[in-house]
């Protein structure tokens, strides 16, 4: 790369942030970070990261954690030896419409890490700005759509999602004119193989074992009922402009190829390397360019076998239903999206069963798209930012009273 790029982290404690600290950190010559975002849950990891890599600004989405953090960074500094004075504390910036300020910040690159529909205002602050915004946090290009989409430059959003960057990358292979299908991997998750009856009884603590990736809570559920692929399809189809009916999802229980994208001559065109998420977030902070030795390569010398799969649509049908949504376009992801979220978090807290979870999620996007009145869809045409956020509190809510009357145990 041929300057320094200023980077902006927002989740920084999160999994995608923490690798993405890793990518930078033996690369200090090539990133400076200038600010960081977080909830407020890990202030003893927040803490070592502002001593490692000294942004300007931290901000905090927890008022009651700003305290918490400051001790922390005190003990942090003490731990390593160093005399008050030996470092400078940075900016605090606290609150929940704080990590927006900072996407906007000066920067030639924000990372949005940060998980679920929080992800939204950073997001268009960060396009707003004209910053390269390498995107992980697909909920906010989902649930905003057209908004998102809009608000971009051509190249301007570059995707830390594995499968997206595989996109982007086998993209470069032809025309857009002359692609014919994207394929979009996916590893099937823990449950892969078991039928709709063998999932009824299934625990948090076994959705969480996922078989390829180790990532944050919200995405390993989704994962493990394919909801994320389902924000994954929309996501391809916002990103690349690509028809929803020209996007396959096909079952690669190995991960290791990332996505593919099929042109018009027949030609096949896959971007395979061991699941390492390090990969794409590299990619994503160096866009177009690729930074040396970012993660480990297929290793040719072992036998090795990799497999794919149709998707069981019948114990899996969140894939469909995401794709109803994304036909169906406006709020109906944002709406998908919320309830998701809430009955993630019903699950986990044993509220709600695992096939509860896609089965309210569906009831709650059948009622917004067959309500006339407040509640009800509303287009890309005429979408806005209040309609997505009131569609967002409407599916949360809406999902929550299901939840409590136990439609769906
Ligand atoms: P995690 O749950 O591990 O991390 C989320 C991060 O967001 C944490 O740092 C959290 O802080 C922070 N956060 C939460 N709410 C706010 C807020 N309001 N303001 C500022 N920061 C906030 O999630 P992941 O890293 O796994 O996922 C992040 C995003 O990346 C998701 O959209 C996910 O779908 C996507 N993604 C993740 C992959 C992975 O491998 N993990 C792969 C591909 C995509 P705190 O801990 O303090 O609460």
């Amino acid at each position: 790369m041929a300057s320094m790029r200023d980077v902006v982290i927002l989740g920084s404690t999160g999994s995608i942030g923490s690798q993405a600290l890793d990518v930078i950190s033996s690369r200090r010559d090539q990133f400076r970070v200038v600010a960081l975002a977080a909830g407020g849950g890990n202030v003893e990891l927040l803490a070592r990261q502002v001593l490692d890599v000294e942004p300007r600004v931290v901000a905090l989405a927890r008022a009651t954690s700003a305290q918490d953090l400051q001790f922390a960074l005190y003990a942090e500094a003490r731990r390593r030896g160093w005399s008050e004075g030996a470092f400078r504390l940075p900016r605090l910036l606290i609150g929940p419409d704080k990590a927006t300020e900072v996407a906007r910040m000066p920067a030639d690159v924000v990372l949005n890490g940060i998980t679920g529909s929080a992800g939204l205002l950073p997001t268009l602050a960060a396009l707003d700005a004209g910053t390269t915004l390498a995107l992980a946090n697909k909920e906010s290009l989902v649930i905003g759509g057209v908004l998102v989409t809009r608000a971009a430059k051509p190249g301007q959003i570059v995707a830390v999602d594995s499968e997206h960057s595989a996109f982007a990358q086998a993209l470069r292979a032809g025309r857009a004119s002359e692609v014919r299908r994207l394929i979009l991997t996916a590893s099937g998750g823990p449950f892969r193989g078991r039928g709709r009856d063998e999932l009824a009884s299934v625990t948090p603590e076994q959705a969480m074992a996922h078989p390829t990736w180790s990532m944050g809570r919200v995405i390993t559920i989704n994962s493990s009922t394919l909801v994320n692929k389902g924000l994954e399809l929309l996501e391809a189809g916002l990103l690349y402009g690509v028809d929803l009916d020209d996007i396959e999802v096909v079952v690669h229980p190995q991960s290791i190829v990332h996505s593919m994208v099929e042109f018009h001559d027949g030609s096949t065109i896959a971007q395979c390397s061991p699941p390492d998420m390090r990969l794409p977030i590299a990619l994503g902070l160096s866009w177009p360019e690729r930074l040396p030795d970012a993660a480990r390569p297929v290793d040719w010398t072992a036998a090795q076998s990799w497999t794919f799969e149709p998707l069981d649509r019948d114990a899996f049908p969140a894939v469909d239903l995401a794709r109803r949504c994304g036909t169906a376009g406006g709020t109906a992801p944002a709406v998908f999206n919320a309830a998701n979220e809430e009955c993630v978090d019903a699950f986990c807290a044993g509220r709600i069963g695992f096939l509860g979870i896609v089965d309210t999620v569906a009831r709650v996007v059948d009622e917004h798209l067959s309500d006339a009145g407040p509640h009800g869809h509303v287009g890309d045409d005429d979408l806005s930012l209040e309609a997505v956020l009131a569609a967002d509190a409407w599916g949360r809510a809406r999902a929550r009273d299901l939840v409590a009357e136990g439609v769906f145990a």
